[in-house]
């Protein structure tokens, strides 16, 4: 049985069904628009990896990598995702505040750009109309291409109402790279104050710049890219839904919990995304955490009927 309703009970303000295509049409107009302000700092961001080659390595570098990569993809999955563009959990404004903040030192720019984009994926999802689809567009735009577009480069407020009350997450959407800028620094001031009280530690400024903000942050928005040119590829397909989205279990790993993306697209209310023991979500148990503390509640789990529905 084709499923049809693979959108049902998705975001409540803006899953009213697939775009028309006339905003859409606009943005997709024409690839050749590239270059928008995003482009020079993820340039930027790139070339700036190599200077891990000039710092120290070692356990600190490792160290300080592992720790931004799992703050950055937990705030922009928990997040971005979950929480600014699916609505699939509550909270109150401040911890609302510190998932923004987070996942805005990502460098992928803020939550009402982000989620603005993600809600317009799901409602289009590999027609012509989805700006990222590997289907129509191809790997590399599916990947990176479609976020160097000047076009959209604006948010659409009309689809992230919900949050764009928020004057600090609008203020966050005008200065969407300042938080990144300032993490930056504070890797270098924390990273030298421990050089300076301990010296044997064998950790630098520099280090912690290079390994924590440059490398840590190309390797999330990779990760984060892959969800929508990878899981759309390549990975096994639970559900018969209208687009291409798969479960590839690397990436549900690395992206903790977004690669099992067939099971999101069939189900995008819910906060889980593995729905079987095996299929790690990292993100959701952490959030389960949370929900134990009372920072997080209302977590959504995916209904009995959807756990059983079978491919046909
Ligand atoms: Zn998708
Ligand atoms: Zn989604």
């Amino acid at each position: 049985m084709k499923i049809v309703d693979f959108r049902m009970n998705s975001f409540d303000a803006a899953d009213s069904g697939r775009n028309t295509g006339v905003v859409d049409g606009n943005i997709l107009g024409s690839k050749s628009s590239i270059l928008n302000s995003f482009s020079l700092p993820l340039l930027f961001m790139h070339i700036s990896c190599a200077g891990v080659f000039f710092v120290p390595g070692g356990w600190p570098a490792f160290g300080i990598f592992a720790l931004m990569y799992v703050l950055h993809v937990f705030a922009l999955t928990a997040g971005y995702h979950r929480y600014f563009s699916h609505k699939s959990f509550k909270t109150s404004r401040a911890f609302q505040f510190i998932l923004a903040l987070l996942g805005t030192t990502a460098a992928q720019r803020d939550p009402l750009w982000w989620a603005s984009h993600h809600r317009l994926h799901h409602q289009n999802s590999d027609t012509e109309e989805d700006v990222h689809s590997p289907r129509h567009h191809g790997f590399w735009w599916a990947h990176i291409g479609w976020v160097m577009k000047r076009e959209l480069a604006q948010t659409d407020m009309s689809r992230v109402k919900d949050f764009a009350k928020y004057p600090e997450l609008v203020w966050l959407n005008k200065h969407p790279y300042a938080p990144a800028f300032i993490l930056a620094w504070l890797l270098l001031g924390i990273g030298s104050l421990i050089h300076w009280l301990k010296p044997a530690l064998g950790i630098t400024g520099w280090q912690f710049v290079f390994y924590g903000f440059f490398l840590s942050t190309v390797a999330v928005y990779h990760v984060t890219f892959c969800i929508n040119s990878v899981a759309h590829m390549v990975g096994k397909r639970r559900y018969d839904v209208e687009d291409e989205s798969r479960n590839n279990w690397l990436l549900g790993l690395l992206a903790m919990g977004e690669g099992w993306h067939n099971n999101h697209h069939r189900y995008s209310v819910c906060t889980r995304q593995g729905f079987r023991w095996w299929e790690i979500d990292l993100s959701y148990l952490l959030l389960r955490v949370l929900q134990w503390f009372h920072i997080v509640w209302d977590i959504r789990e995916p209904p009995k009927s959807i756990l059983v529905e079978q491919r046909t």
